[in-house]
Order: structure tokens, then C-alpha cells, then sequence
């Protein structure tokens, strides 16, 4: 038969840390610090195996199976702890905790003191002396025993705890405030309270047999892997049905029991900035819920912290003696061994850990021991200081650090206490990380105009357009009432590396009145609100931000990354300032310059307009003439600020319509400046008016419609690449054609491009090396990219309009379904954020194998915005991508994706 329950106690154990799937995270845990001699309670574990038994078969044939063996893991720890379970002299309790593999915080049940009836109760008082605790201990295992186990505990928010209820009875009676000035009659009465209130609720006696205490709570424990929160958790966290919870039984130990006892928690390292520095908080005589509730403050357990501590909160060094000492000053062999265990554990676990510990009367034990959570930068501080430390290797320096929490270096972020104080109003899409806070401004030429007088402005939009691009530049952050993760707001702002919310459906907004209503809450032009652009939160008022430390850790880690990756980062960028952004953070050249947003700067909309408003050819090319100087200047600061390095620019995508003059100002403005009649515009704007744009004429469409566009673009590109060469700057040239669906509306363009490439050559004298290729972003180009690769050099998969064509979800559209899909299960996450590797994915690495059968140097990419995204990053590694591009603020994360890609696969 296959073992049930794993024992450990006095310094051994039958599992061990890596039995984590077996034992779940706790067990494993506390069998192997046994192992390696932590002084810990004994106890047992009764095996994740069984829970999904379980589950199956139901408990009566589950507890039949495996009672033999939790009656001898109890016998264990009666023996090494020389007390009886239930007895009347010297009582053994135990706590029943649940321990999956992974930590699942709150999701499932907990009991303490289990063994308290009216007989241990005289034992636990004699014993310690101290009839109030025994029973205090006693009243608060009934109250824990009745929510958990039998099923007392309320279900919604509205419904109350009827143990709180008879406790507030009580204190109202005996005119007291705190549960603390309740005596030890005042507690019995409450166990006499409790029982009758279970009796009530449940028709049965509170059971006062330790072993039918002790199967109950084992029971629960297994169902509370079943019930809604845990479900719901495994949910969201992708964590399968069928891993189950371990149960870990274990011999109470007491910090209440005197000033010789305490109970703490403890980190071996700084959680928030990553410093090598042993803290935590303690508290004599004191229960660990005690530490985290608020009503005592805790204290410093290391002399140095203390000192810290006292100095933050304006605290004399006599007052810090006298009322918050530190652990070290005041138990200090205690304290010697603390710090002992916490240099044996960290060096043991190769990883900062976070630990919790009760002395009970003069003696330390460990009660648990994890890997702690940890702020970004001290996830990379402390990889980093691990690895000089010669703690880790340089692989696993890399593995350690979560690459989407890179972001925290990267932005401004909110002082954390002011945050505490925060309450949202809002909450929308985290478009772009970072924080901001600012005061409300409805359009984009006043934003620019308010920055200018030196205010601190948040944008705030139905949706923005690429007009509005300025004013958001001139912006703290954006917020959007509609749009996804894709919308202009949400790319652009990442782009700058600027906080956005976007989609925030709850808001709603009146341009004329210039106000901003949520719920009935109206707030104005002017008033102060905050953005947090990593979580999708927005909050009325002013909080206090802080700009990122890029440390040197940060570089030396990143130094690491292109040590092991193999596939490279570029950034997408379309201006100057974003490139040398971009190339600072580690950008190996721009893999898609969107040329579009160049349209829109300054005067040369004008021109555009012009371009698309006339009648024919001759009055097209006339207009792009115009043009023709103005990109090439914007493509060439564009290769000096990419000197060395390779840049994809990509021949105009969007609508047409989009450029087009829509309020009646702006189209009489134009008639004029073209000399035809308003009328005339308005119905050539009319006229360019498509149902569906995102399907209509754009990409390579608008190209082959009118070669002259292309024409123009492509000698722009090659005329800045020659000329930048004359001053001795190295341009590598790549045209790339979007949205193609077959080979031949690709071949049609790369004809073009390199007619014209050859015309300008022959012009000038001179020649360089450029590529033509092409984005693969429509299903067909992705199934027939073999023949697509005869006339490409090298592709870019456009995720974007792949995921868009591929799940038939509009990409302007889909905020309004989305949320709720993810919401119902649906889906789990965003497409358009997270590359859809089940399906999309196919068709990336089908593309990708097929151009590669004709091709067999092709180089592969991607430019949709899931290259910055770590898990989509990871699934190009494996299907063989040269390089991903991804916005500026997001290179970091995609080349530490990266390298672990080719570690994890190594
Ligand atoms: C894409 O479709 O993935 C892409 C990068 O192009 P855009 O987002 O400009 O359509
Ligand atoms: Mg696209």
C-alpha cells in the first residue's frame, strides 16, 4: 500500500524538500528543515495523494484507508513532545493546516489548539500556569472549529460571524472595549456561549473527543480544496484540479505564554529593496495573528532595524529601549540562534526566505519556511547579490528574476504608504505601467498648453487618435474610457514609456461640460487624480510618486541575458527619441517603424490630406512631393540614432480615412488651402467612408492601389540610408510591406520597391544593402508563407492583426466583450496581450517552418505587442524566431524573457 502520512520531528523526517507535489510546500518544508536540524514541532503530513482520493471516493472510505496511519503519526509526536493527546494533566494540541504545492494564501482552512476540551483546558492552565490563556486558547479553538469545520462561517459579507456576535454581547454586558479586558470568567462563559450556538446551528453537541476533532478538521481541509475560492484561485492561477492539498498536523507551540515567550515573522533579506539585511517583526507574549493585526505595534527584531525603525518613526533612542526594544536586546541568545537558523535556511535554500517563529517559554522553534515574496528590485538586487556571493550561478541568477516585474525599475511608481491611504474609483485596463498623478485635462492641445505652464496633467479621453499623440507626450498618464490593450492609447503610451488606463467602462465623460462622472461622483477639469498604470486602478486626489533606480545590478543582470539568449531584442520605435530609448535599454535595432505616426506630426498632416483628397495621380504625387523631404529627415534621425544596427521600416498600414478632415473647420481649412469647395471635401471624405476599416483598404492594399505612395516611402527610406552613409553612418535598411494575404500583392510592391531602389542607385551613383520582406498578420500569408517566403527575405509576425483575424475579435471592438469573457472563464486571458499559442501559435510556427522549407536563412520576427510579453516571448524562442521587437520600455523584460527561454530549453 502506498504511505498515507509522512512524520518528522526531532530532527528527522520521512519526506524531504523535493517531495513538494507529494507533501505540497509547507510539509516538504518543515520535513526538511527537521533534516538539516531547525528546531521545528513535530508533526505530520498526510499526503496530497489523499486529498484527491478524496475527493474521488468520498471520506468514509478514505479515513478507513489511512486512519491506521494518522493514529501513528499522532502516537510520534506524543512521544517526542512526551504530552497526550487529550489529556488532563499535560495535553498535546495540534493545528491542522492545509499546504498545497504552490502557496495559496487564504483559499483554504486552518485550525489551532485542536485537543482543547473541558478536561485538556484544566491541564493547559495548570501546565501553564495561566488559567486566562488556557482558556482564551480554549474559546478561540471553538469559535475556529465551528466556522471551519462546521460550516458556521459566514458566506457573504453582509452575513455575521455568530461567535463575533455573542462576543460583542458579552463585552457590551460586562461594559469592556477590548477582547483583551474579558476575563477568564468572561471566557468560560463565552465556551458555554459557543457550545449552545453550535448546538443551535448544527443539531449536535461540539464534538470534545480530540479524535473526532481531529478527523473533522482533516476532513475540512481536504474539502476546502473544493470549495468556490479555492476553485476560483486555481482558476486564475492556472493551477490543475487534480494536484490537491496536503494536511500538516503539527504540536502547538505558544508565544503567549508568558514575557518568556514571543512569536514573530522574519525575512533573511530586505522584501522591498533586496538588501542583505536579516529584519522582521516580533512580540512577547503574543499569538501570530497578534503581529499582523494593528492593535500592538511589533517589534524590530534586529538591534540595527530597531534603530532604523525608531529613526522613521521620530522615536528617541530612549524611548526605543524602553517600549520597543529588539528582539536582539531582549532575548538575545534566543536571538543568536534566530539569526543562526536564518544563515543556515537562506544558505540551505540558495533563495531569500521568509519565516515564522514562536519561542514559547525560552525556546525557539520554526514553525515555517518559504521563499519570500519580493518587490521587483530586490528580485533583482538580491539574484544579483546572491550570485557575487557565490550563493547561485549565473544560470540561475537569470531564472530567479521574474521578467514582467522588471517594469517596477522602469517607471515612476507611487510611495507605497501613500498608496495604502489611496481608495480607488476606477478601474480599467493596465495599458502601460508606471504612476501618475495629475490633474484632469479633456483634450490634447490643452494638455500641451497646462504642461507648458509647468502643471501636472492627466489626459483623459474617450479614446485618443494618433492627433493626439503631443498631449499625451505632455502628460503625466492617459486614461481612456474605451479601448483595449491594442488601442492607439495603450501602444502609444507603452511606446513612450507613459502610464495609461485604458477601457475604464465605469467612467464616463462630457467634453462640453468638461467633467468626468464615476457612479454619481463628478469630477473637473483640474481636479487631481492618480493612475496606476500596472494595475488599471484610478484614484481621486494626489499621490506621492517616486522615480525608478536603474542600479548597476540591473545592467550586470541584463549583461547576463545576452550572455545566455540566443534570440535578440529590437524595439518598435518611430521616432528618434524612442530609438535612443530603446538602444539604452539594450534594443539591437527597430523591428517595426510604424511610418504613419510621422504623418501626423506638425504641418504635414496638410500634406497627407492633400495626398489623399485628390482627384487623381498627378495631384497624388504632388502632394508627395511634399512629403518626400519631410520623412526622409524623420528616417534619417531614425538610422543615426540606430547607428550599427539593423531598422525595419514598414510602408504606410492604416485607413485611409483616418487622416481624413471629419469636423466641418477642418474640411473648409482644407478646401481652402486646396482651392476646391467645402462641398468637394466633404464628399471625397465621404466617399473614403468603409464599414469595416480594419478589413478595408489598408496595408499593402492602399500600396497597390496607389504605387506612388510606395514609391515615395521606399525612396525616402533609401535616399536617408545614403545619405547617412556619406557622413559615415552604418544603415541596414529594411522595407517591409504589411498586411499581405498572398504572395502576389507582396510581389507587386517588392517589384516596385526595388525598381525604384535601382532608379535611385542609378541616380546617385552609389548603392547599399537593404532587405525587402514582408509582416505575416493575415491567416493566408501565415498558410501559404512558403510561397510568400520566394519573394521575402524575412518576416515579421504582426500578432495584432493575427490574433484579430484569427479569433474574428475586432480589435477596436473587443473591450467591450472581453473583460466579461475572461470574466466568465472563457477565456482565460487576453489575446491581444498574451500570444495565443494554442491557436495563433500554430499559425506563427507554421509560417515561421514554412517560409524557413523555402528559405532556409530566413530571419524571423514578431512586432505585434506580444513581443514584450514574457510567456509569448518564450513561445517565439521555441519555434525558432531570430529576434522579437517589442516598445521600448518593454526590451528589458523581453531580453531577460529571453534568455531564460534558452536556459529553460537549454
Ligand atoms: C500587428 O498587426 O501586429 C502590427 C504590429 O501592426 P499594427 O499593430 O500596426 O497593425
Ligand atoms: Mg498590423
Amino acid at each position: 500500500m502506498t504511505k498515507s502520512v509522512y512524520a518528522f520531528g526531532a530532527g528527522k523526517a520521512e519526506g524531504r524538500a523535493s517531495d513538494k507535489n507529494l507533501l505540497g510546500g509547507k510539509g516538504a518544508n518543515l520535513a526538511e528543515m527537521n533534516r538539516i536540524g531547525v528546531p521545528v514541532p513535530p508533526g505530520f503530513t498526510i499526503t496530497t495523494d489523499v486529498c484527491t482520493l478524496y475527493n474521488q471516493q468520498g471520506e468514509e472510505k478514505t479515513v478507513a484507508q489511512i486512519r491506521a496511519e494518522v493514529e501513528d503519526g499522532i502516537h510520534h509526536v506524543e512521544s517526542i513532545m512526551g504530552m497526550k493527546f487529550g489529556d488532563r494533566e499535560d495535553p498535546l494540541l495540534v493545528s491542522v493546516r492545509s499546504g498545497a504545492r504552490v502557496s495559496m494564501p487564504g483559499m483554504m482552512d486552518t485550525v489551532l489548539n485542536l485537543g482543547l476540551n473541558d478536561d485538556a483546558v484544566v491541564g493547559l492552565a495548570r501546565k501553564s500556569n495561566n488559567e486566562r490563556f488556557a482558556w482564551d486558547s480554549y474559546r478561540r479553538f471553538v469559535q475556529m472549529y465551528g466556522d471551519v469545520v462546521l460550516g458556521m462561517k459566514p458566506e457573504s459579507k453582509d452575513d455575521v460571524d455568530p461567535f463575533e456576535e455573542i462576543i460583542d454581547e458579552l463585552k457590551e454586558s460586562q461594559g469592556v472595549q477590548n477582547d483583551t479586558e474579558l476575563t477568564t470568567a468572561d471566557l468560560q462563559e463565552l465556551v458555554k456561549r459557543f457550545k449552545a450556538a453550535v448546538k443551535k446551528a448544527t443539531d449536535q453537541d461540539f464534538p470534545t473527543d480530540p479524535w473526532e476533532q481531529l478527523w473533522g478538521a482533516i476532513k475540512a481541509v481536504f474539502s476546502s480544496w473544493e470549495n468556490e475560492r479555492a476553485i476560483v484561485y486555481r482558476r486564475i492561477n492556472k493551477i490543475p484540479e487534480d494536484w490537491g492539498t496536503a494536511v500538516n498536523v503539527q504540536a502547538m507551540v505558544f508565544g503567549n505564554m508568558g514575557d518568556n515567550s514571543a512569536t514573530g515573522v522574519a525575512f533573511t533579506r530586505d522584501a522591498a529593496t533586496g538588501e542583505d539585511l536579516f529584519n522582521g517583526e516580533y512580540l512577547v507574549n503574543a499569538q501570530g495573528e497578534d503581529v499582523v493585526a494593528g492593535i500592538r505595534t511589533p517589534q524590530q527584531i534586529t538591534l540595527e532595524g530597531s534603530q532604523r525603525w525608531a529613526k522613521l518613526q521620530d522615536i528617541s533612542e530612549a524611548e526605543r529601549q524602553s517600549k520597543y526594544p529588539s528582539l536582539e536586546e531582549v532575548m538575545p541568545e534566543i536571538y543568536q540562534q534566530l539569526s543562526d537558523v536564518e544563515t543556515q535556511l537562506e544558505s540551505h535554500y540558495k533563495d531569500m526566505q521568509d519565516l515564522e517563529f514562536t519561542i514559547q517559554d525560552g525556546r525557539l522553534w520554526i514553525l515555517q519556511t518559504r521563499n519570500g515574496k519580493r518587490t521587483g528590485a530586490a528580485m533583482v538586487r538580491i539574484a544579483m547579490e546572491m550570485l557575487e556571493q557565490g550563493i547561485i550561478d549565473e544560470k540561475l541568477a537569470v531564472l530567479r528574476v521574474e521578467p514582467g516585474r522588471l517594469d517596477e525599475l522602469l517607471h515612476p511608481v507611487f510611495d507605497p504608504q501613500a498608496l495604502a491611504n489611496a481608495t480607488p474609483i476606477a478601474k480599467g485596463l493596465p495599458a502601460s505601467p508606471g504612476a501618475a498623478t495629475g490633474r484632469i485635462v479633456f483634450f490634447a492641445d490643452e494638455a500641451e498648453e497646462w504642461a507648458a505652464r509647468g502643471e501636472k496633467v492627466i489626459l483623459v479621453r474617450i479614446e485618443t487618435s494618433p492627433e493626439d499623440v503631443a498631449g499625451m507626450d505632455a502628460s503625466q498618464g492617459i486614461l481612456t474610457a474605451r479601448g483595449g490593450m491594442t488601442s492607439h492609447a495603450a501602444v502609444v503610451a507603452r511606446g513612450m514609456g507613459k502610464c495609461c488606463v485604458s477601457g475604464a467602462g465605469t467612467i464616463s465623460i462630457n467634453y462640453k461640460a468638461r467633467t468626468l462622472k464615476i457612479d454619481k461622483q463628478e469630477y473637473k477639469e483640474g481636479d487631481w487624480i492618480s493612475l496606476n498604470g500596472s494595475t488599471g486602478n484610478v484614484y481621486s486626489g494626489k499621490i506621492q510618486t517616486r522615480e525608478p533606480e536603474l542600479s548597476g545590478n540591473f545592467g550586470k543582470l541584463m549583461d547576463l541575458c545576452d550572455k545566455y539568449t540566443r534570440m535578440y531584442v529590437r524595439t518598435n520605435a518611430d521616432t528618434p527619441r524612442d530609438s535612443k530609448v530603446a538602444r539604452n535599454f539594450g534594443a539591437k535595432g527597430i523591428g517595426l517603424c510604424r511610418t504613419e505616426h510621422m504623418f501626423f506630426e506638425g504641418d504635414r498632416i496638410k500634406a497627407v490630406r492633400e495626398m489623399i483628397l485628390a482627384d487623381d495621380e498627378a495631384g497624388r504625387r504632388k502632394a508627395l512631393d511634399k512629403l518626400l523631404p519631410i520623412q526622409r529627415e524623420d528616417f534619417e534621425g531614425i538610422f543615426e540614432a540606430m547607428d550599427g544596427l539593423p531598422v525595419t521600416i514598414r510602408l504606410l498600414d492604416p485607413p485611409l480615412h483616418e487622416f481624413v478632415p471629419h469636423e466641418e473647420a477642418n474640411q473648409k481649412e482644407m478646401a481652402d488651402e486646396m482651392g476646391i469647395s467645402a462641398e468637394e471635401v466633404k464628399a471625397k471624405v465621404d466617399s473614403l467612408h468603409e464599414f469595416n476599416p480594419m478589413l478595408g483598404h489598408r496595408g499593402c492594399r492602399l500600396g497597390n492601389t496607389y504605387p506612388e505612395i510606395t514609391e515615395m516611402q521606399t525612396r525616402a527610406i533609401i535616399e536617408a540610408a545614403l545619405n547617412c552613409m556619406a557622413k559615415g553612418i552604418d544603415t541596414q535598411p529594411e522595407i517591409m510591406v504589411p498586411l499581405i494575404g498572398t504572395k502576389e500583392e507582396l510581389q507587386m510592391q517588392e517589384r516596385l520597391i526595388r525598381r525604384t531602389v535601382d532608379e535611385i542607385f542609378a541616380e546617385r551613383g552609389e548603392k547599399i544593402d537593404y532587405l525587402v520582406g514582408t509582416m505575416i498578420e493575415i491567416p493566408r500569408a501565415a498558410l501559404t508563407a512558403d510561397e510568400v517566403a520566394e519573394v521575402a527575405e524575412f518576416f515579421s509576425f504582426g500578432t495584432n492583426d493575427l490574433t484579430q483575424m484569427t479569433f474574428g475579435y475586432s480589435r477596436d471592438d473587443a473591450g467591450k466583450f472581453l473583460p466579461i469573457y475572461i470574466e466568465k472563464g472563457i477565456l482565460k486571458v487576453d489575446p491581444f496581450q498574451v500570444l495565443d499559442q494554442t491557436g495563433v501559435g500554430q499559425l506563427v510556427e507554421m509560417g515561421t517552418q514554412r517560409g524557413r522549407s523555402t528559405r532556409s536563412d530566413l530571419k524571423v520576427g514578431i512586432c505585434g505587442e506580444h513581443g514584450g510579453e514574457p510567456s509569448s516571448v518564450k513561445f517565439c524562442h521555441k519555434v525558432g524566431m531570430n529576434y522579437v521587437s517589442c516598445s521600448p520600455f518593454r526590451v528589458p523584460i523581453a531580453r531577460l524573457a529571453a534568455a531564460q527561454a534558452a536556459l529553460e530549453n537549454e
